[in-house]
């Protein structure tokens, strides 16, 4: 196996674009476990660990630029206002060692259905920010997962950052587990409002060969609230319109029986974390103060 250490983003872009099979190694959180597992054997490993910028961020007016390989801890440490769905997400990531090391970059290149940055990227409506020696593009978060384990990537390209919407409305992530920490999600949910466009955003994670929106629940729920006038009025969310949003959210996810979960646990837990966090959100949005931080 060679190890490749480019110095600038140029030479990391040049080097992929040379060694298209060359596996990229950020944080090395899943690429390390692989290789110790024995489960990938690489020509090339192309070391992402120089390239400074990766590991900035920029606050934009309207959006905030990630760099690929920020570890979570910083998006938990700096960016819980503008990301507050992506900085929740993050807090359930393994531990302090991993969340210091790994990063969005790195869950998006897995691109596991069970990754924890995935439901709060598309309850935000993210876009990723991929580049080659041919050119920058932007892949809007929705055409990014391919299959299981598989995203839009092209071999010579790598992901640079990824551009998230600053939150303008409340947002929150739930995720089950066996335990509290360094657990890989049996199931998780996210969800962000976006009173701008009156509009709210869904994610499943775990629940499906790969991490979904909820469609057909957001479309249901964002009639209901138009047509009840509940973005002005700010009234509680009726039961039956919640339970509606559960019972769709359930129905979208395509879950399978492994050693985590099965199946129809799997659905009926969907349902009810998209239940409890409309009813964070909304009641966060509402004002009364009785939004939770709560992860459960
Ligand atoms: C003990 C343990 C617990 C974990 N718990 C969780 C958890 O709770 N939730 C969770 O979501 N994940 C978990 N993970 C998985 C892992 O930590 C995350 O997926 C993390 O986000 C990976 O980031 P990284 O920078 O370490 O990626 P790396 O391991 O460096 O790379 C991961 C993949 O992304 C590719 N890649 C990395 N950077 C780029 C780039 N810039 N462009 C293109 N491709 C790139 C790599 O080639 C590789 O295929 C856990 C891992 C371990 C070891």
């Amino acid at each position: 196996m060679d190890f490749l250490r480019p110095a600038s983003w140029e030479e990391a872009l040049a080097a992929k674009a040379e060694h298209p099979t060359a596996v990229p190694i950020a944080g090395g959180t899943d690429v390390m476990v692989e290789i110790n597992f024995d489960h990938r054997r690489p020509e090339y490993l192309l070391d992402l660990g120089r390239i400074g910028e990766l590991r900035e961020w920029e606050v934009g007016e309207d959006t905030v630029r990630l760099g690929a390989s920020v570890p979570y801890t910083d998006i938990m440490e700096n960016l819980r206002a503008e990301l507050p769905g992506l900085a929740l997400a993050s807090h359930t990531v393994a531990s302090p060692q991993i969340r210091n090391r790994g990063g969005v970059g790195g869950n998006l290149g897995t691109a596991s259905p069970a990754g924890d940055a995935h439901p709060a990227l598309l309850a935000a409506g993210a876009e990723v920010e991929v580049e080659s020696v041919r050119g920058t593009r932007l892949i809007p978060i929705d055409d990014f997962y391919t299959g299981v384990k598989r995203n839009a990537l092209a071999p010579d390209e790598l992901i640079s950052a990824v551009h998230i919407k600053k939150a303008e409305g409340p947002q929150q992530y739930s995720k089950v587990g066996t335990r509290n920490a360094m657990v890989i999600a049996v199931c998780a949910f996210g969800i962000a409002l976006h009173p701008g466009t009156r509009t709210v955003r869904t994610g499943i994670g775990s629940a499906a060969p790969t991490p979904i929106r909820a469609k057909a629940a957001e479309e249901f729920l964002n009639a209901a609230l138009e047509e009840g006038g509940f973005w002005d009025s700010k009234k509680i969310i009726t039961p039956s319109v919640a339970k509606q949003f559960a019972e769709l959210a359930s129905g979208a996810a395509n879950p399978i029986d492994d050693v985590r979960g099965t199946a129809s646990y799997r659905r009926h837990a969907v349902g009810i974390m998209a239940r409890r966090t409309l009813g964070w959100t909304w009641e966060s949005y509402r004002g009364t103060g009785r939004s939770t931080e709560g992860v459960a």
